[in-house]
């Protein structure tokens, strides 16, 4: 099912993500947890692109796995900017031949290795080259791209990456999702910046519950996420129990969730990384909301 049919609909709904191993032996005790949070039936599961690529064909193992033993819609990431023009065909060749409906298109981060590389060689720059090429290719894909509400770490302003992002969505980006926040006023202050600038595609709000106070500092410096003091408070306190933190960062995103849904959004995407007791115990935190 192409998620753009899937965003027509009006229920309240949660999708999850998770991510392929990063190495080979890996791939069995992450298979098992990606099948767990799949037979929660969540509204779709995206699965990540290693960054590099390395176990790349792990993410279209999982997707299709998803789908096909699970009727759970998946959307396959993709990244572009460390990769040949070659092997980026290949890959959408082999998305194509496994019956991938949705992509996320993304550029990928950038290693030290290419930031101190010679940018004119690259193939591919940004996501929006990206973007053309699955267009190009003729598969008819659905296509999501990222989005920044706090602005992407390397922009110098939001207008520019605002301006940079209407140009994927007239490139052909059916639809966005965020990166994690935790302060969901700076996700309605960003849907009113970017309506105003004439995007009008879906946007996905992405949650991330925060269950290890080891996972604050890693998450914030990929992210560079604003942290709510009322969320600094509760790592302060909870941060050393495990299982103190879990539950307090499952609550916290629990919370941002409802408010998230009241406020008119339809389909939260939850970082879940693989892990499908999180999965579980939101879903079962909102119940009665999700019906
Ligand atoms: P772009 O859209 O190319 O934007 C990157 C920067 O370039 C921004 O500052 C933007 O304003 C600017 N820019 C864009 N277009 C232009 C242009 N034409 N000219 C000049 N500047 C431009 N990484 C992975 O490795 N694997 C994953 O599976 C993965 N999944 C992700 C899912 C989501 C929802 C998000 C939010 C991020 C994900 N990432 C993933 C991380 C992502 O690769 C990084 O955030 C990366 O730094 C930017 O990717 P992008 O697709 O947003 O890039």
């Amino acid at each position: 099912m192409k998620l753009t049919e899937l965003f027509k609909n009006d229920t309240l709904s949660l999708s999850f993500e998770v991510f392929p191993p990063k190495t080979d032996t890996a791939f069995e005790s992450v298979k098992v947890a990606t099948e767990e949070i799949a037979a929660l039936h969540p509204s779709f599961m995206s699965v990540t692109y290693g960054a590099g690529g390395g176990t790349s064909q792990y993410t279209l193992e999982i997707a299709k796995n998803i789908k096909k033993n699970y009727g759970v819609p998946t959307l396959a990431h993709l990244t572009c900017v460390s990769s040949t023009r070659q092997t980026v065909r290949e890959r959408i060749g082999q998305m194509r031949e496994a019956g991938i409906e949705n992509v996320m298109a993304l550029r990928g981060d950038l290693t030290p290795e290419l930031v101190s590389s010679d940018r004119s060689r690259w193939v591919y720059r940004h996501a929006v080259d990206l973007i053309h090429e699955l267009k190009e290719s003729g598969a008819d894909f659905c296509i999501g791209g990222a989005c920044y509400p706090e602005i992407h770490p390397e922009s110098s302003d939001q207008r520019e990456d605002i301006r940079y992002l209407k140009e994927k969505v007239d490139a052909g980006c059916s639809f966005l999702t965020t990166q994690m926040f935790f302060d969901n006023n700076l996700l309605y202050n960003f849907l009113y910046k970017i309506r105003e600038a004439g995007i009008t595609v879906p946007v996905i709000p992405g949650v991330m519950p925060i269950t290890n106070g080891n996972q604050v500092a890693r998450a914030i410096e990929l992210s560079g996420s604003f942290m709510p003091q009322r969320f600094k408070s509760l790592v302060d306190k909870f941060g050393h129990s495990p299982d103190a933190m879990k539950q307090a960062g499952i609550a916290y995103a629990t919370d941002q969730i409802i408010d998230l849904f009241a406020n008119g959004i339809k389909n939260v995407h939850v970082y879940s990384m693989n892990k499908p007791d999180v999965a579980k115990k939101i879903l079962e935190n909102l119940s009665d909301i999700l019906g």
